[in-house]
């Protein structure tokens, strides 16, 4: 069980769900969607229908085609929120429940990462462009590529900066090809 992410290139929308609240029975059609909490992680896309879902809560969702995907950047989910803390404490020096509980806090360095589903959901491309450059950024003179680098947690180390860097990758080709995170 776990985390997988895919960027997903040049994202268009499909209008093919006919029936508030089932999904289409295409199976090459990309299925989107955030929790409405999330909904403005992915406003460029031209969302799509709102019902009260499993989740006991609005979900946003819609069908869209792309034309291809990045690899994939797979994750326990536990791995996933180790990561995520490690990323939060060393660019941002808070805990990610500071983010979660204060939502204005969303202009911080990847904030609209950190205060996001571990699970399942979709960042869109301008949303994406904005975490791609923090990834690139830096703060207080230095890049917080370094600052994550020497946040040393213990002797998986090579593996938090490898996935820092992939997941660098998979925003930067999304911000630049009108394409999605997708969480799933
Ligand atoms: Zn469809």
């Amino acid at each position: 069980m776990g985390v997988d992410i895919y960027g997903y290139l040049n994202v268009r929308r499909v209008e093919c769900i006919t029936e508030p609240g089932k999904w289409c029975e295409q199976c090459d059609h990309l299925r989107l969607y955030n929790l409405d909490v999330f909904a403005e992680r992915a406003r460029d896309l031209p969302i799509i229908e709102e019902h009260a879902a499993r989740y006991g809560t609005l979900v946003r969702y819609g069908c869209f085609v792309a034309d291809g995907r990045t690899d994939s950047v797979s994750m326990s989910y536990s791995g996933y929120n180790v990561w995520r803390e490690r990323l939060c404490r060393s660019v941002l020096g808070i805990l990610p429940q500071i983010l979660w509980e204060d939502p204005t806090r969303l202009s911080l360095p990847f904030a609209p990462l950190i205060n996001f589903a571990d699970n399942e959901g979709t960042i869109s491309w301008t949303t994406a462009a904005r975490i791609s450059a923090d990834f690139r950024g830096s703060s207080n003179g230095l890049s917080h590529r370094e600052l994550f680098s020497e946040h040393r947690v213990g002797a998986d180390d090579a593996w938090f900066l490898r996935k820092y860097d992939d997941l660098a990758k998979v925003f930067s080709q999304v911000a630049t090809s009108r394409g999605v995170v997708r969480f799933s």
